[in-house]
């Protein structure tokens, strides 16, 4: 009885904590900086502006078709080249309005803002969670670790595990050497950029053999670093990989 009291007064008094913090600190949104209604949740205009991706998709990259398609079929540039991972999802187009967004969270010092995108990357790749034994980042180099102060890809994953309940293996990739900037290099530079440039990190290569692993990351622009990514990982005896971001790159 006493027990239960204190819960209820504990809880009282958190909601008072957290109602006075509100108020003296109103929460806002991390994009744009306006007044929102609770922590967590972006502005309406902001909302506006973004272009979620939905059906009909590649079967494999993703891309969204811009006509009706059959199931599992599969864009041109994948029939050319299938890529080496399973499937690709992703939930957003990245353009101006995601690439402001997810580069305010991964430059910004807004880690809290992560949480924003997980229902939307949850509903985009249930079938690849749905059977994925692991969820792995894409890792930084530790360089770069130190000056941004977090992996916003190990975030991510983070809490995709605690919503899904698939685990994170935080370091089960590792980055062999440091990689340049890839933001002006096209497919065949950023090909060679990150070649050979991961591993499967050794302890756990035990636990990934046989298993099905989804790769996490924040934007898929051409494919490059998760394709090194997925051979590291088949690599180490992982069967299938998928892809899951918050955005991808449409070209048409
Ligand atoms: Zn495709």
């Amino acid at each position: 009885m006493k027990q239960r009291v204190y819960k209820r007064l504990a809880a009282l008094s958190s909601g008072l904590v957290s109602g006075a913090v509100d108020f003296i600190l109103p929460p806002r949104c991390f994009v744009s900086g306006a007044i929102v209604s609770h922590q967590g949740v972006i502005a309406p205009h902001i909302w506006r502006d973004l272009q979620f991706i939905s059906a009909p998709l590649c079967d494999c990259c993703g891309f969204p078709f811009p006509f009706g398609a059959q199931d599992h079929m599969v864009c041109g540039t994948c029939l050319a080249h299938r890529p080496p991972y399973e499937k690709a999802r992703a939930a957003l187009v990245y353009d101006d309005a995601s690439r402001d967004m997810i580069l305010k969270f991964k430059h910004g010092d807004q880690p809290h803002a992560a949480a924003v995108f997980i229902p939307w990357m949850k509903r985009v790749g249930a079938a690849c969670l749905a059977d994925a034994d692991y969820l792995v980042p894409i890792p930084l180099h530790p360089f770069r670790l130190m000056r941004r102060r977090y992996n916003q890809a190990a975030l991510l994953a983070g809490l995709l595990a605690e919503e899904s309940g698939v685990p994170m293996l935080a370091d089960g990739l590792i980055r062999k050497r440091a990689t340049k900037t890839q933001g002006h290099l096209d497919f065949r530079d950023r090909q060679k950029n990150v070649r050979k440039a991961f591993a499967a990190k050794e302890k756990h290569r035990a636990a990934l053999a046989g298993k099905a692993v989804v790769l996490v990351d924040d934007v898929y622009t051409t494919g490059a670093t998760v394709n090194e990514c997925t051979r590291a990982l088949l690599q180490a005896g992982v069967t299938k990989v998928s892809i899951l971001t918050i955005a991808r790159v449409v070209r048409t």
